[in-house]
């Protein structure tokens, strides 16, 4: 662990001014550093420039100008989202400096234990999930990460006797080192981020990273019906706590077999070390809908069990938990035609997940930035339970294409873009609301990210909501 004197009147280059760049660069200028903050947006893009000068931190927006890497920058801390190919981070690397996630910093700093939870969906359910759990049992839980507050923001501030629970992406965990969570939570892994990773090994290999310095004391939470999943562990010292919506377990938390045809009826159930079974919640029970959340609730069941939450409290929080805003998330019905914004859904699997989730016929909106992946697995989909189409963004023709390959239906095209990104979601609602009957439902769930047309997700969701109250 580094010593947080070590780089006190040293130079230190943060890469990307996004929030956890800004925090990454207070915290270490704080620390004594001498910091640079670097961005290749133009400065007019950059609102928080100011601010950090007026701190006294450098701040050079624009380019990445050669000269901010030489062989004196003690640290390069890199923005997750900056791939490594980009000349700044080559040229760090070839001299010999360590480059690092803000995930790695917030190790070195933070005096509570951590519980990380990785995936390729789920994780925001599950973290915010855990982080009620623990709340409930008087652990005074920081949540942070991918969700509110950057992991800098935080770690420096949360005591020995609390814990931090943090969201932790595959980007993250690729620039880290020594990091080493207490409780590291393993979703699922699903053919996602490629084009940033440049192929399925490099994705599951920076997953692997949360188990890589896991001891004996710590525990790893593991999906076991993903056989990726599985394999980490062969690959983490930790004690492996197991979970299952398959098949019962002789360790671990799983869905009770028994005479139960309905999945609904069956029990969540904890089985210890010495074979003893605790009865959790009953499927029916989970707040939340879909067999995902099912996972969801049993990874979080597992986390909290590591942490020593107790039953009560797990049950209590599994069964009133209503969700995290974005995901599968009801927002009204009109005219019979219940209305729901799966803005979050940024992968064809988390789409493929609502559909299976929310009951009826469905009028889909779909589309958004093209990374490459495939539509295939949605394609089952049209003309059975989604029995029209409306797609918008890059990827409108490849899901047009994916529907007329599935099946029969309806879709209509939206042409406004970027330039009018609202008035391409009223567009889009108008038009689902249109194809859609009493009982159906309109779901947003684009399958895609949203930054050909939105800033983010949660604009791209906030604007369907909005669209949708306008109806
Ligand atoms: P993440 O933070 O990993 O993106 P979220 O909890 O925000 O995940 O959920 C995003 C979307 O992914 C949800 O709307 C849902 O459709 C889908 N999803 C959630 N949990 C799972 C899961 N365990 N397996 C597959 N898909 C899931």
């Amino acid at each position: 662990m580094f010593h947080p004197a070590k780089y006190r009147g040293l130079p230190v280059l943060v890469l990307g001014l996004a929030k956890s760049g800004q925090a990454v660069a207070r915290l270490f200028h704080e620390l004594g550093a001498i910091v640079t903050v670097n961005d290749k947006k133009d400065r007019s893009l950059c609102p928080e420039a100011d601010e950090l000068e007026a701190s006294g931190i450098r701040v050079v927006c624009g380019s990445h100008p050669e000269e901010l890497i030489h062989p004196g920058v003690a640290l390069v801390v890199k923005n997750p989202g900056i791939p490594y190919h980009v000349p700044p981070v080559q040229a760090a690397l070839s001299m010999g400096i360590e480059v690092v996630s803000e995930v790695e910093v917030a190790w070195h700093l933070c005096r509570a234990p951590i519980v990380g939870v990785t995936g390729s969906n789920g994780k925001t359910t599950t973290t915010t999930w855990i982080g009620r759990m623990f709340e409930r049992a008087g652990k005074r839980p920081v949540v942070a990460g991918n969700i509110g507050q950057p992991l800098s923001e935080v770690c420096a501030s949360v005591s020995e006797d609390q814990w931090l629970v943090a969201e932790l992406s595959s980007f993250q965990l690729k620039g880290t080192r020594d990091f080493r969570p207490r409780v590291a939570c393993l979703l699922n892994i699903y053919e996602t981020h490629l084009d940033y990773h440049g192929g399925m090994e490099d994705y599951v290999e920076s997953k692997m990273r949360l188990f890589a310095n896991q001891t004996g004391d710590d525990f790893a939470v593991l999906n076991w019906d993903d056989p990726l999943c599985r394999r980490a562990a062969e690959r983490t010292k930790a004690k492996v706590i197991p979970f299952s919506a398959r098949e019962e377990l002789p360790f671990g938390v799983c869905l009770e077999g028994g005479p139960f045809a309905d999945e609904l009826q069956r029990r969540i159930i904890w089985r210890d070390e010495s074979g003893r079974l605790t009865p959790i919640v009953r499927a029916g029970e989970v707040g939340i809908p879909g067999r995902h959340n099912l996972e969801n609730a049993m990874a979080a069941a597992c986390a909290a069990l590591a942490a020593g939450v107790p039953v009560e409290a797990i049950r209590a929080e599994l069964a009133g938990f209503k969700g995290v805003e974005h995901r599968t998330e009801y927002v009204r019905t009109i005219r019979g035609v219940a209305f729901y914004n799966d803005s979050k859904a940024t992968n064809p699997t988390s789409t493929v997940r609502a559909l299976e989730g929310i009951p009826g016929n469905i009028v889909l909106i779909a589309g958004g930035l093209d990374r490459g992946s495939s539509f295939q697995d949605l394609r089952p989909w049209f003309g059975s339970k989604v029995k029209a189409l409306v797609a918008l963004g890059e990827t409108r023709f490849k899901l047009e294409q994916e529907a007329k390959a599935g099946g029969d239906l309806p879709v209509k095209l939206i042409e406004t873009g970027r330039e009018a990104p609202e008035e391409a979601m009223r567009q889009a609602v108008a038009a689902a609301f249109a194809f859609a009957g009493e009982g159906d439902a309109v779901l947003l769930s684009p399958a895609c990210a949203s930054w050909d047309m939105f800033t983010s997700y949660e604009e791209r969701g906030r604007m369907f909501k909005e669209a949708v109250h306008n109806l």
